[in-house]
């Protein structure tokens, strides 16, 4: 097997200069750290929009969250890139997409303003309802040995169909306050409404995208453990705080 400094990856993070809400590029910071303190090599390749992008150098491609206004000018820019993006994704490209980028996977955002058309890489599509759901959210995952922490702040809700759900809303609102779903996982591509930023707040998420990649790339690997306990002391924190009572009956509580 191949030793951690014989491998790289690359992560595209699209549109900075527009999906830039709740300092979402801290999961960009995450995915480097954890790639460097394994001696993985690790690099990061900003894509604004107008630039093209050749999905054959990336490892990872993170989406962040946006306003409406900032969605719709992206939404211009999506149709050029549709073609490669679809055939990274079909070919097992790990993606991470937060809030509006998870929208702009679908086929559509239906707003007041106006329509919003996705990208159509997953059969779920999004539209705006009454008020925004604001605060915080807890998840349980099939991706995650402890519950997912983050926050939400969205105007749309996103309808899934049959599309396997990232998680399964313990507190908050999730894809659309009334499915219990949260987020959407297909192949490697995450799509979810958790900020936080997501990867620091869910160290395990975080290695799940950095695995994927690596085994994509090169083949069986094993990351190498690191020393999560405060990641791990803040997550049982938040549990503690917003589901206590409903935790403990459900024996997922977690102290380490
Ligand atoms: N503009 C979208 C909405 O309000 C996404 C917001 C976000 O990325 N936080 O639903």
């Amino acid at each position: 097997m191949r030793t951690a400094s014989d491998m790289k990856i690359t992560i595209g993070h699209l549109y900075p200069d527009l999906l830039n809400l709740y300092g979402d590029r801290g999961n960009v910071a995450c995915m480097m750290k954890r790639c460097l303190w394994r001696g993985i090599q690790a690099e990061t390749i900003e894509f604004n929009t107008g630039d093209s992008i050749d999905f054959g150098k990336l490892d990872i491609v993170l989406l962040g969250g946006g306003s409406d206004r900032e969605q719709m000018i992206v939404c211009q820019n999506l149709k050029r890139i549709r073609e490669a993006f679809r055939d990274y994704v079909e070919n097992n490209g790990v993606v991470i997409a937060v809030c509006g980028g998870y929208q702009l996977l679908g086929k559509y955002y239906q707003t007041d303003a106006g329509r919003i058309e996705g990208l159509s890489l997953l059969d779920i599509y999004t539209e705006q309802g009454e008020g925004r759901m604001i605060g915080n959210i807890i998840l349980r995952s099939e991706l995650s040995d402890i519950p997912v922490v983050g926050f939400e702040n969205h105007g749309g809700r996103t309808y899934i169909n049959g599309c396997r759900p990232f998680g399964r809303v313990l507190y908050g609102g999730g894809n659309d306050g009334k499915s219990g779903f949260e987020g959407v996982v297909y192949k490697n591509v995450i799509g979810t409404y958790l900020h936080g930023p997501l990867l620091p707040k869910n160290s395990r998420i975080c290695d799940w995208l950095i695995e994927k990649a690596l085994r994509r790339k090169y083949g069986p690997v094993r990351l190498t453990e690191l020393d999560d306990r405060l990641e791990r002391l803040a997550n049982a924190y938040i549990c503690r705080r917003f589901l206590k009572k409903k935790l403990a009956r459900a024996n997922i509580m977690t102290e380490n």
